[in-house]
């Protein structure tokens, strides 16, 4: 499928909107505010992101929650509801991960297209339809499958994933595979590699040796296809796919090792070509999303704070609040990565999900005396859901100055 030809056609059409929105900002402001603003957030930035009361002081990260990409997407859907005020509306997936937004646009009757059996069902989708693409963005089939179809579509992909999908075209025109540094079942990335020709999604850096290991001294062939076993694309061959590689991400991946990753295959092509022939054989773009760099910045400096603990705020299927997450574990920090302040309590109890491991609950949690607690949230969450993570701490901690409240 020519995927630039038909993107091409889909700008020009008038049932596609994309960057333009409706002209309904100013409407959508006040309820946007009131559904995931916060003035005790407010509170703590303009006080330098830190706030004591009793025995707590809070630590908020300098840079957390809410990526413009994301307001952008969630703006972008209230709007679309004010235009089409009669027409169905669809999104093909959660508009971000975040349990709060999707709850409120399920509250405006906008209707999320189910997996039957592990796939999409566009059954119910019908000929002018509305059909909102989510802030990750969706495969070029689906959109197809769309516009085919005859529906409206309200594209919110972020500018930054679109920069991705460019470079993937880029990569594809000179017949480079695409080395995607993501997860290979993660919307982001299953969008992205639909752009592509031939791509490879490699999850982390200890991956990536080993195809940087295959690329430079070959291999077993047939472990190699069952190491990547779904991370490929149809027919792809380790012996005559590696000659020429390009970098691509999930703009949610780790920042340092996206980095490390396309050093690692650099030093490979230079070492395996040499570096008169470098350009030939490797391909790099800088398609580092800033908001999710700023994040992992901020958390940087947040465990270099004497905190006791983190609580790290964001969807449990949020890949850019894990990565959020697993700086305070390299840290040795006791971390809760929580999806809202519904997990918090009865008394001093928290549900919340370990790394890499299913939701758990845990008791004693808050030490008594005074304590120091370093908060963050992901990209896809409110200041609202921060907000009230925080009051609920103050609440636990203020009701154990009067005993109840044990560890
Ligand atoms: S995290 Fe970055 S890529 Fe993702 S929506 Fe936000 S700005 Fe866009």
């Amino acid at each position: 499928m020519d995927t630039k030809a038909f993107k091409r056609s889909l700008n020009k059409s008038e049932q596609y909107y994309r960057n333009q929105g409706f002209g309904q900002k100013d409407e959508i402001a006040g309820q946007m505010k009131t559904e995931y603003e916060s003035s005790l957030i407010q509170q703590l930035r303009d006080q330098q992101y830190k706030l004591v009361q009793g025995d707590v002081t809070i630590y908020l990260a300098e840079a957390f929650g809410f990526c413009w990409g994301v307001e952008r997407a969630v703006a972008m859907a209230y709007e679309a509801r004010q235009h089409f005020p009669e027409q169905r509306i669809w999104i093909t997936n959660e508009i971000i991960h975040n349990p709060e937004v999707n709850r409120q646009l399920r509250q405006m009757a906008v209707q999320f297209i189910e997996l039957v059996d592990g796939q999409k069902d566009f059954s119910g989708v019908q000929s002018g339809d509305v059909v909102i693409l989510p802030a990750f963005g969706a495969s070029v089939q689906e959109m197809q499958l769309l516009n085919d179809r005859g529906c409206t579509i309200v594209d919110t992909t972020c500018p930054w994933v679109s920069k991705v999908w460019n470079t993937v075209e880029k990569h594809k025109k000179h017949e480079f595979t695409s080395i995607i540094h993501g997860k290979y079942q993660h919307e982001e990335t299953v969008a992205t590699s639909s752009f592509a020709d031939k791509y490879l999604v490699v999850l982390n850096l200890e991956e990536a040796e080993y195809v940087a290991d295959y690329i430079l001294n070959g291999g077993d062939r047939a472990d190699f296809l069952s190491r990547f076993k779904d991370a490929h694309s149809a027919g792809f061959d380790p012996d005559i796919d590696l000659d020429q590689v390009g970098i691509a991400n999930q703009t949610t991946m780790l920042k340092g090792e996206t980095e490390q990753i396309g050093k690692l295959f650099e030093r490979t092509m230079l070492k395996k070509y040499g570096p008169q022939n470098l350009s030939q054989h490797f391909q790099s773009f800088n398609t580092i999303c800033d908001a999710t760099q700023e994040r992992q910045d901020a958390m940087f400096n947040l465990v270099d704070i004497d905190v006791d603990l983190i609580v790290v705020i964001g969807g449990f299927n949020s890949s850019n609040t894990t990565h959020l997450q697993e700086i305070a574990i390299e840290r040795g920090i006791p971390s809760y990565h929580i999806d809202s302040a519904a997990r918090i309590g009865p008394g001093n109890q928290i549900e919340h999900k370990p790394l890499h491991q299913s939701l758990t609950s845990s008791a004693d949690w808050l030490p008594s005396g005074p304590i120091a607690i370093g908060i963050t949230s992901g990209a896809s969450t409110p200041d609202r859901s921060v907000a009230e993570v925080i009051e609920k701490i103050f609440e636990l901690k203020a009701g154990a100055s009067v005993g109840t409240l044990v560890g």
